[in-house]
């Protein structure tokens, strides 16, 4: 049975977590977003007391069938995540994403790694200290088709040898500086295995031939860290790649490989698409707020076509993030359930994504002049916002993606 009411101890978590938002997230992040890359110290050991592993480490359901009883493996820890992510987005997306954490670095651990590495990697993030966790797909030629990675594995004895550029590394630089981050890099160990010979690869700290070349300067969550890194004849422990090294799972007949990117992201675009709502409604709240205090409230229960156009605006904005939310939580649900999510993540990423820019914009547009003061947050979420339109894949990919799955269409029949 799907139920999608909170516990009462998600509630309170849920009341916790809005409060530290409110009073002591949303009162510096302007001063962040100024400061661009420059971490929220006082903040991180504060959101690292009551979270250890941070906010961003979802957790993969893995292959629950495999391990047994699906009823006593049920969990509620990507439900509980989705609402944490949604109120501390609430609070400030870019202070968010500079907290410490697992990241999409321990989601790439959760989904390919064995056991034995899942203890290895993870356990750092549950230490007295922050550390952060990073992952990096993304290439200059290859983004929204991350199949066509060029960093190569190549095995030397003990150890492997990756080399290859990234861009676009989210906590990339604060991974790397890290004493006990972590990069989980993507390579491929053999480029004629096209999709096949994709590996995750565990980067640690202070790796020779690893290298920042670039710190992006953005227009939103510029809190948060992105950089390019290069990988130069960089040498790792060849028990460093996730999962097996084989190209082909004889046990399942099947090759393995990109599947692990892919079951990354049936993790981590749920999480987005909580991130995202979380924007929209801080934008919506300001919205309602600030106009109530001009004694305009949206009637409910009158009939739309006695509505004004604002309060029509309203609603309907309203009913999209609700409709987007709704579809996160049955994606983190299926997770939790060990349930194959890949359609219902995109459906709820494409959906989140485009409502979070639909509504912090028409939050700016109805509240004109005051909606595009920097002296308020609102101008900041709408920046904050399209990101979540972007990474993880794009809009255009998730609706790619969705419409493969409805339609039953390969990826040679619909590109
Ligand atoms: C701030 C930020 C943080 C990021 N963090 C990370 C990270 O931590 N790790 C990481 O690996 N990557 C990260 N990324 C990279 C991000 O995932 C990619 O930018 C994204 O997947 C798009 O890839 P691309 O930039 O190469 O765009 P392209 O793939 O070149 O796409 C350009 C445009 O074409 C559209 N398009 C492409 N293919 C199709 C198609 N088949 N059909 C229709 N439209 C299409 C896209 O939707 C897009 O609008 C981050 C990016 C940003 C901006």
């Amino acid at each position: 049975m799907i139920d999608f009411e909170l516990s009462p101890k998600m509630r309170a978590t849920q009341k916790m977590l809005r409060i530290f938002a409110e009073n002591a997230m949303r009162p510096v992040a302007r001063q962040y977003d100024e400061q661009e890359h420059e971490k929220p110290l006082e903040l991180i050991k504060m959101v690292h007391g009551f979270m250890k592993g941070g906010i961003g480490g979802p957790a993969p359901a893995g292959d629950k069938k495999e391990e047994g009883d699906k009823k006593k493996k049920k969990s509620e820890v990507n439900f509980a995540t989705a609402v944490t992510v949604e109120e501390i987005f609430w609070g400030d997306a870019g202070v968010a994403l500079a907290f410490p954490g697992e990241g999409l670095g321990g989601a790439a651990i959760h989904a390919t790694g064995t056991p034995e590495q899942k203890e290895r990697f993870l356990s750092r993030f549950k230490g007295d200290e922050p550390v952060w966790g990073a992952m990096a797909i993304t290439e200059p030629e290859a983004g929204s088709d991350s199949a066509n990675i060029k960093t190569t594995a190549v095995r030397d004895g003990d150890e492997w040898i990756l080399n290859g550029e990234k861009i676009f590394v989210t906590s990339g630089k604060s991974a790397l500086e890290d004493s006990k981050g972590l990069v989980v890099v993507w390579a491929t160990v053999d480029p004629k295995a096209g999709r096949a010979g994709i590996k995750p690869f565990v980067v640690e700290h202070g790796t020779p031939g690893m290298q920042i070349t670039k710190v992006e300067d953005k227009l939103g969550i510029r809190c948060s860290d992105t950089v390019s890194i290069s990988f130069m004849d960089c040498r790792i422990p060849a028990d460093n790649i996730l999962g097996s090294p084989e190209i082909t799972d004889l046990s399942k007949k099947t090759t393995s490989g990109f599947k692990g990117v892919m079951k990354t992201f049936d993790a981590t675009r749920p999480m987005v698409s909580a991130m995202a709502i979380g924007v929209g409604r801080a934008a919506l709240d300001f919205l309602k707020e600030t106009l109530a205090k001009e004694g305009l409230e949206v009637r409910y229960e009158i009939s739309p076509n006695r509505m004004t156009s604002i309060e029509r605006d309203i609603a309907e904005l309203e009913a999209n993030l609700k409709a987007a939310r709704l579809l996160t939580w049955r994606a983190v649900w299926m997770l939790d359930n060990g349930e194959r999510n890949s359609l219902e993540a995109s459906m709820a990423k494409a959906k989140a994504g485009l409502v979070v820019t639909q509504v912090t914009q028409k939050c700016v547009e109805l509240l004109g002049p005051l909606g595009y003061s920097r002296k308020l947050l609102l101008e900041k979420w709408m920046r904050d916002a399209k990101i979540n339109d972007i990474f993880e894949g794009t809009g255009q990919i998730q609706m790619l993606i969705t419409a493969r799955n409805v339609l039953g269409f390969g990826r040679d029949k619909l590109k």
